[in-house]
């Protein structure tokens, strides 16, 4: 069975580097926003030509920070996608941003060049914690951020939200969930902050500037979450996303569903035609290496691939399993996946999945095997079991 593919862009550039970020990306670069947009097109142009005619059904403009390219740079961008691609008429096309650069006027830009969804940074409404991680916005941004995508005509929205923040209380958390409510966002993601190594938040916290985060609160912010999100019409369909009826994010369901994404800009991860990979990491290497490319690449390869791995069916069933496990509502379709490995789910790990429905951390049906409430909770060890 051929399945439409979703095409992820990676945006390497930021204003200012937020103190708990690891991601790929990079400050004090905005001269090479120009000459990258120029490479990046050319990598896209490589990935549709070496395999003519994929079918699109979602893209997603991630970094970084996307909301520093203008109006007219994203246009060049998906104008080249619907040159090379098949990308299909009722396509997710999500955009990530932040509050600070979202004008009423650079919205409804966005929107004429066809971004139809569009994710919001906002991590926090509460303006210490705001500061804590430098981000270069406030509580007021974010409020006028919202007002101007839906003055933009923006109507399916994500806001993002940090929990687990070294001196956050669970009544500050109560409070940054009830603004974003009070948002009307059409999709959520909630994230537990991790201390990543190498940023200055791991470094305060490890030298004692700020208590390490506590994981029974946290787990206790998850708890509140999803008590208040599910109250205010927001159903969970991942372990960390929420969403109103229709309006799961397509694009990541692609990646929860094992199916294929090629991926492109540096520090970008794919997976395609069996082969999964990331490519270069420097945006500077990434221009250089665009503009020398002349030969012909071999799908999914481009002048960008670094690391590339081919997997095998035992990781691809693994994988599918893990990934699959993640989605809360739907699971794992065992018609699905009999009809993409060629076998039962329940015979690929029968004593596993029957121990684990045994003792309820999974729900097991016949047409869906899912990780169940208690399970969640466990769901790294279910996971480790079943690969
Ligand atoms: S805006 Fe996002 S990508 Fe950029 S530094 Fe902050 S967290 Fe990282």
């Amino acid at each position: 069975m051929i399945f439409p593919s979703s095409l992820y862009l990676h945006i390497p550039f930021c204003r200012i580097k937020c103190t708990y970020c690891a991601f790929n990306t990079y400050v004090n670069l905005d001269n090479l926003i120009e000459p990258f947009v120029r490479a990046l097109i050319k990598e896209i142009q490589i990935v549709g030509r070496s395999k003519p005619q994929q079918k699109l059904h979602t893209v997603y403009i991630g970094g970084g920070t996307p909301s520093l390219l203008t109006a007219s740079q994203l246009d060049r961008i998906l104008t080249t996608i619907r040159h090379e691609f098949d990308l299909l008429a009722d396509s997710e096309i999500s955009m990530e941003s932040n509050p600070s650069d979202l004008t009423s006027e650079y919205m409804a830009a966005v929107k004429a060049v066809g971004i139809n969804r569009l994710s919001i940074g906002m991590q926090s409404a509460n303006d210490t914690e705001l500061k804590l991680f430098e981000r270069r916005h406030d509580l007021d941004a974010v409020l006028r951020a919202v007002e101007s995508a839906r003055e933009g005509g923006f109507d399916n929205l994500n806001l993002d939200l940090i929990y687990g923040i070294p001196q956050q209380t669970l009544a500050d958390w109560e409070k940054s969930l009830q603004v974003l409510l009070s948002l009307t966002p059409e999709h959520v993601s909630l994230y537990a902050l991790g201390l990543e190594d190498g940023t200055p938040l791991k470094t305060w916290v490890d030298t004692g500037k700020y208590p390490a985060p506590d994981d029974d609160l946290a787990a206790d912010m998850y708890d509140l979450a999803t008590d208040m999100l599910g109250s205010a019409g927001l159903a969970q369909y991942e372990i960390s996303n929420w969403a109103k009826p229709g309006l799961e994010c397509r694009h990541n369901l692609q990646y929860w569903r094992n199916l294929p994404y090629p991926g492109v800009g540096p520090g970008a991860h794919g997976y395609a035609d069996g082969v999964r990979y990331s490519t270069i990491l420097s945006p500077q290497r990434y221009i250089k290496l665009m503009n020398e490319a002349h030969r012909e690449f071999v799908f999914p390869h481009t002048p960008a691939t670094e690391q590339a791995t081919v997997v095998d069916r035992e990781s691809e069933i693994a994988e599918t399993l893990i990934m699959g496990l993640r989605l809360t509502q739907e699971g794992i379709r065992r018609d699905s996946f009999r009809e993409r490995f060629g076998e039962d789910l329940l015979d690929v790990h029968p004593e596993t999945i029957a121990r684990y429905e045994k003792n309820g951390l999974l729900y097991v049906d016949n047409n869906v095997v899912r990780i169940t409430e208690r399970g969640r909770l466990l769901s790294n060890m279910v996971f480790r079991d079943l690969v």
